[in-house]
C-alpha cells in the first residue's frame, strides 16, 4: 500500500527533479532518475495510482509500433524488465499471439513478418493458434492461423504501478506526495501545489489527459482531446493459462506496425462490410490474462474534450461477444470500468518544454505502457 498522505510540506529542501503525476510515465520517469543518481520529487493528486495506468491491459506492445516509437519501445521493454527485477512485480516474457481470422487479417501479418523478419512475427498455424489458446472451451473454427510476437511484454496493470510506487518512496532521496495537486509551475523550477511550494532544477509534467488543466495552451496546440474506452473483467475459462497478450482482426486496424502494411486499408474495409460497429466505436478486441486468473476484456474507443459518465452497455456486451467467440467459451463479468487516455492527431507523444526549466510529456496515444520506461530513459539522458 501507498503511505498516508503527507503533511504540508513549504520548507522541504529543493531535489534535483520534480515529477507531476504518479502514473506509469512519472514513475518510470523517477525509477529511471533514482538509477542516475537524482534526488526526486514526485507530486500526485491522488492517494494512489488510480489513472490510466491502472485501468489498461498490461500489454506493452512493442512489435506492434514502428518508426521511432519502435526504437523507443525495445528501450522501454529493457526498462520495464530492469525495474521488474529491482522491484520485484510480474512481468513476463509472453509476447502477444494475434489471431487471424480471414485470408486478409494473415496477409497483413505475413506482410508484417516479411518486413520485420520471421523471428518477431513467427507466423502460426490454425492449429498453433488453437493450441495456444486451448481452455475448456474449444477455440473459434474461423481460425486461420496468426502470428506470435516474441519482444512484446506482460504486465498487471493494476499492481505494477503501486509497486514502483512503493518501492519508490523507500529510495534514499525520492518523497511522493500523495493527495497534492500542482496548481502551476514557475520559471525557475518553483511548483506551486494545493501543499504549499516546492523547488527542483527540473520539473516534468506527467498528468497524462489532464495536461489542458494545467496548461491549455500546450494541450490545444496539440489538439489533444481524452479518449474513452470501455473495458470488463472475468475470470479465464477453465484450463485457460496463456500469459500471451491476444489480438485479433480489429487490433490490425489500430497499430502502426499493422496499418502500415500494404494489405491493411483492404481489412480495415473487410471489418467494417461484416462489423461495421467495431470500426464505428474504434474497437480493438483484445484481452490479456492476469496473475489471478482473471482476464482483462476490452476495448472501444470515444473521442472528446469532455468525457461523459455514461457507458452504453452494448459496447462492453459486442466486444465480450466477439472475445467468447474467439475463446469458444461463454464469459461471467465481473466488473466493468471506464479508462481514458490523451489523445492527438498530431502526434503520439507530446513533450513541449513549458519554460526553461519545465518539460510536459503526455503520450497522446494508447501505447504509454509500452513507451513509458523508453521515454523515461530519452528524457533523463537529454538532462
Ligand atoms: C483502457 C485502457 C487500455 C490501455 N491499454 C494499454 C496497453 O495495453 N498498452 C499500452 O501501452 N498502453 C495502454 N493504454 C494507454 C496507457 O494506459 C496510458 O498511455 C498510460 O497509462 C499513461 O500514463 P500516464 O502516467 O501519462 O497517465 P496516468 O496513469 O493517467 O497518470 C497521470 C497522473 O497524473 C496525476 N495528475 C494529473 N493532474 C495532476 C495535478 N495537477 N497534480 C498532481 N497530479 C496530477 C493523475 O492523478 C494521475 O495519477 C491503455 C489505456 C487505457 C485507458
Amino acid at each position: 500500500m501507498n503511505s498516508p498522505i503527507n503533511e504540508d510540506h513549504t520548507t522541504s529542501s529543493p531535489t534535483d527533479l520534480l515529477i507531476v503525476g504518479a502514473g506509469i510515465v512519472g514513475l518510470a520517469h523517477a525509477f529511471e532518475a533514482v538509477r542516475r543518481g537524482l534526488t526526486v520529487r514526485i507530486i500526485e493528486r491522488d492517494a494512489r495510482p488510480n489513472g490510466a495506468s491502472v485501468r489498461n491491459f498490461g500489454h506493452c506492445c512493442i512489435t506492434a509500433q514502428e518508426g521511432r516509437y519502435l526504437e523507443t519501445a525495445f528501450t522501454s521493454r529493457e526498462g520495464w524488465l530492469a525495474a521488474a527485477g529491482e522491484v520485484g512485480f510480474w512481468a513476463p516474457e509472453a509476447g502477444a499471439v494475434v489471431v487471424a481470422r480471414s485470408h486478409t487479417e494473415l496477409t497483413v501479418l505475413e506482410q508484417l513478418s516479411e518486413k520485420r523478419g520471421p523471428d518477431s512475427v513467427q507466423l502460426l498455424t490454425a492449429r498453433e493458434v488453437s493450441s495456444r489458446l486451448a481452455s475448456s472451451g474449444s477455440a473459434d473454427a474461423a481460425i486461420m492461423g496468426g502470428a506470435f510476437l516474441p519482444a512484446d511484454l506482460r504486465v498487471d496493470p493494476r499492481t505494477a504501478a503501486p509497486d514502483i510506487a512503493d518501492w519508490l518512496q523507500k529510495q534514499k532521496g525520492v518523497t511522493i506526495h500523495w493527495g497534492t495537486s500542482v496548481r502551476d509551475v514557475h520559471e525557475g523550477g518553483t511548483v506551486v501545489t494545493s501543499r504549499g511550494d516546492f523547488e527542483a532544477d527540473k520539473v516534468l509534467v506527467c498528468v497524462g489527459h489532464d495536461l489542458d488543466y494545467l496548461f491549455p495552451e500546450i494541450a490545444a496546440r496539440y489538439e489533444v482531446q481524452r479518449c474513452a474506452l470501455q473495458m470488463a473483467l472475468a475470470p479465464a475459462p477453465s484450463g485457460y493459462t496463456l500469459d500471451s497478450a491476444v489480438l485479433t482482426g480489429t487490433s490490425m486496424t489500430r497499430y502502426d506496425g499493422f496499418t502500415t502494411m500494404p494489405a491493411a486499408d483492404a481489412l480495415r474495409q473487410e471489418i467494417y462490410g461484416h462489423s461495421p460497429e467495431l470500426i464505428d466505436i474504434g474497437a480493438n478486441v483484445m484481452f490479456t490474462r492476469r496473475p489471478d486468473g482473471t482476464l482483462l476484456l476490452g476495448d472501444s474507443h470515444v473521442y472528446g474534450q469532455t468525457i461523459g459518465p455514461f457507458q452504453d452497455e452494448w459496447m462492453t456486451d459486442r466486444l465480450v461477444q466477439e472475445i467468447e467467440k474467439v475463446l469458444g467459451s461463454a464469459l461471467t463479468v465481473t466488473q466493468r470500468w471506464q479508462g481514458i487516455y490523451a489523445s492527438s492527431p498530431l502526434t503520439s507523444l507530446l513533450v513541449e518544454d513549458v519554460n526553461p526549466t519545465t518539460t510536459a510529456i503526455t503520450v497522446t496515444s494508447g501505447i504509454g505502457m509500452t513507451l513509458s520506461f523508453g521515454i523515461a530513459s530519452e528524457t533523463l539522458s537529454a538532462l
